[in-house]
């Protein structure tokens, strides 16, 4: 297992990690499997999705704030409890068949570190299963 450090740079962002983990897998030398990226974090996720346009991830953050309304009388002494429900929503990880060496994403799917709570350093496990024979 590779574990990828993530710098983010903002309370919440979207960090498209989809080259450092397809450096991971090529590096690997398995042709055949599954790549398992996953959030060791509860205030961060993983998610795919359209990464060509940025505007995208600004109304996925727009959408999620909407349904973690102020209002809630959060309980959670830390002050972050949208930050938690934010990142379950959106779940800890991500599983992408790997074919011919490559990660077998659509043309338009990245794969995003959901950074919820930051900026800090964030620990993204990047996990290669073969199914080489
Ligand atoms: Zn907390």
């Amino acid at each position: 297992m590779t574990v990828l450090p993530v710098q983010t740079n903002a309370r919440e962002e979207l960090v498209d990690i989809t080259a450092k983990v397809a450096d991971i897998v090529r590096t690997s030398g398995v042709e055949q499997g599954i790549c398992l990226v996953f959030s060791a974090h509860t205030t961060a996720g993983i998610t795919i999705n359209e990464h060509a346009d940025p505007a995208v991830a600004d109304d996925f953050l727009a959408a999620l704030a909407a349904v973690t309304p102020k209002g809630i009388a959060w309980t959670h002494a830390e002050g972050n409890s949208p930050a938690h429900l934010k990142a379950s929503l959106v779940g800890s990880s991500a599983t992408i068949p790997i074919a011919e060496g490559n990660l077998a994403l659509g043309t338009w799917q990245g794969i995003f570190l959901c950074e919820f709570d930051g900026p800090r350093v964030r620990r993204v496990h990047v996990q290669v299963v073969t199914r080489d024979a």
